[in-house]
């Protein structure tokens, strides 16, 4: 199903580390938009927001660390095992995330616009992509350059990794695949091709409801 008739919207999305971020970067060098859904989970929480107030109206004062912002450990640490609580966490930040895309969505003027999110294919959000990509990476690999970027252990990547799709459900699920097993210059290459036909399956779709 697709929402916007006048905008094209590709979901980006692949394991821990894979290169999310990395492809964004990228394409916005070409003048891409990108709406990165974990960027904006932490910016509906911040200090000042309606999210925070709610959260510390549920959780007292302790859920803030002393400069007044969101002790994002401790939440994790509340609704990790406790399905109620994130129940309620989830109910009061999607939408809040939700209304900034639509907005976001409404006024980029982007070719076409990038919806980065992890969980693309499970929080169901394919369904408002014109286009949906994988970034695809072999375990081995994504735990090496988890472990160097993040200075955690294998075993919390491996954890990570364990609790998200397997790299083979999201590629059968995406309508591309981006390899990002090789070094930078070959990922340049890929993703010059890549906004090529991007922008190509955008203008179509203008054309069609021109
Ligand atoms: P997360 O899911 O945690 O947000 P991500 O999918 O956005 O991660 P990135 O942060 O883009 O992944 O990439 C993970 C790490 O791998 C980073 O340190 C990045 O610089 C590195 N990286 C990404 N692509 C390549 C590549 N082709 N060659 C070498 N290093 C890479």
């Amino acid at each position: 199903m697709t929402v916007f008739k006048n905008k094209y919207i590709v979901g980006l999305t692949g394991g821990i580390g894979s290169g999310k971020t990395t492809v964004a970067n990228k394409l916005s060098q070409f003048g891409i938009d990108a709406f990165d859904v974990d960027h904006i989970a932490r910016e509906v929480v911040a200090s000042g927001t309606p999210c925070l107030e709610a959260i510390k109206s549920r959780y007292g004062n302790d859920i803030l660390l002393t400069d007044g912002s969101l002790d994002r450990r401790q939440l994790r640490h509340i609704i990790f095992q406790n399905e109620q609580e994130k129940a309620w966490l989830e109910s009061l930040t999607h939408p809040a995330i939700h209304s900034r895309l639509l907005e976001y969505i409404e006024t980029s003027q982007s070719p076409y616009i990038l919806l980065v999110h992890p969980l693309l294919f499970e929080t169901e959000k394919n369904k408002i992509c014109d286009y949906t990509i994988t970034i695809s990476i072999e375990k081995k690999r994504q735990l090496k350059r988890v472990c160097e970027r993040d200075n955690i252990d294998e075993s919390i990547a491996n954890a990570i990794i364990a609790s998200q799709l397997t790299d083979k459900q999201r590629r059968q699920r995406s309508d591309a695949i981006i390899d990002n097993n090789d070094n930078e210059a070959e990922l340049d290459q890929k993703i010059f091709t890549l906004d090529q036909k991007l922008r190509a399956l955008a203008n179509d779709k203008k054309q069609q409801y021109n």
